[in-house]
């Protein structure tokens, strides 16, 4: 299922999605985005959309967008905006996604138990409609659609973003070989200017443990793949709204990690989510290594700053050469 899409400006979008009737009142800046504009539209029926404006060669991060908050709403567990229309308008060089505004009307009391135990649901959700072949036997990184041919257990149906930089989702059927092979080496890969000969060796060192270091999860889990502090908003209903993520079926614990990155979220959060999802033991082990993942791509998109954190994890679990830097 996929939103109506149109090839003509805002305005002509908005008209065509709700009546002709309906115009565009005004438009807010909004902060806090990394990738994209963001506007919220005020209409002239008194409703108000928000909108994600890229250039038109950039569509891409749209659909994957919207692919990723619907497969996110097809689990029925934790809100998520209802999406509009897409559209791209070739005169003006942009393309945008419209989607419901989110008020925020402040955190109910109970916010962040309800947060914790509508994740820890989320997680426990079927996985099956979202992956594809396991493509590794030859196939190479593609996309995989036909799902008759399913036996990839991690991964997501089609490629998306992790921020600017693209995720490659192809299927694996073990979380461990789709970590490696899908997360930690395309990123490696991207950065390997910053790599000496030393770093090299102890990357190669912490790949090759990683059967050793991570553990299979009970079940695959639909991952929200992006969940730092930024990414959820507080709904008129008081509860989390999850927004911009970057889906894929993998371990529920790389969630968890990514939620600890940029500071934790508070206590209560996680003991709801283990009381619905225990949370296995030995993860504040793998967590650094989960998060390696995206330090790597904070280092690939904004630079050397991050080189440090990206080597205190590789020689904390590859070898300890590069705890000298
Ligand atoms: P980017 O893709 O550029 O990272 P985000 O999706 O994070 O952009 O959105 C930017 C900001 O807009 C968010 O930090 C949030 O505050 C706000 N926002 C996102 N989605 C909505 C929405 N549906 N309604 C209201 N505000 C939103």
């Amino acid at each position: 299922m996929s939103v109506n899409e149109y090839n003509m400006n805002i305005e002509a979008c908005v008209k065509a999605y709700f009546g002709e009737a309906v115009g565009i009142s005004d438009i807010f800046y909004v902060g806090g985005g990394d990738i994209n504009e963001a506007r919220c539209i005020e209409l002239s029926n008194g409703e108000s959309i928000f909108v994600k404006f890229n250039s038109a060669a950039n569509m891409g991060f749209f659909e994957a967008e919207e692919k990723g908050l619907h497969a996110i709403a097809l689990t029925d567990s934790i809100r998520t905006p209802k999406l509009l229309f897409r559209g791209l308008d070739k005169a003006s060089g942009k393309s945008f996604l419209a989607m419901e505004y989110i008020s925020d009307d402040g955190k109910k009391e109970d916010f962040w138990e309800m947060f914790g135990r509508n994740l820890a649901s989320m997680h426990l959700s079927g996985t099956d409609a979202f992956v594809g072949a396991d493509a590794s036997d030859g196939a190479g990184i593609s996309c995989v659609t036909d799902l008759s041919l399913s036996n990839g257990r991690f991964g997501f149906d089609s490629d998306n973003y992790i921020g600017a930089t693209r995720q490659i989702n192809s299927p694996r059927s073990t979380w461990i070989d789709f970590f490696r092979e899908c997360r930690l080496e395309p990123q490696f890969r991207m950065a390997e200017d910053y790599f000496d000969d030393t770093a090299v060796r102890c990357i190669l060192k912490l790949l090759d443990r990683l059967p050793d270091l991570l553990v299979e999860p009970k079940q695959p889990s639909l991952l929200h793949g992006d969940l730092w502090s930024g990414n959820y908003i507080i709904g008129r209903d008081g509860e989390a709204w999850l927004i911009d993520p970057a889906v894929y079926v993998g371990h529920a614990e790389a969630d968890l990690a990514m939620t600890e990155l940029f500071g934790r979220f508070p206590a209560e959060f996680y003991e709801a989510y283990s009381a619905v999802n225990p949370i296995g033991p030995g993860y504040s082990d793998r967590r650094d290594l989960y998060n390696l993942y995206h330090l790597i791509n904070h280092l690939n998109l904004f630079g050397g700053t991050y080189y440090p954190a990206v080597m205190r994890i590789v020689g904390e679990f590859g070898c300890y050469e590069c705890f000298k830097i």
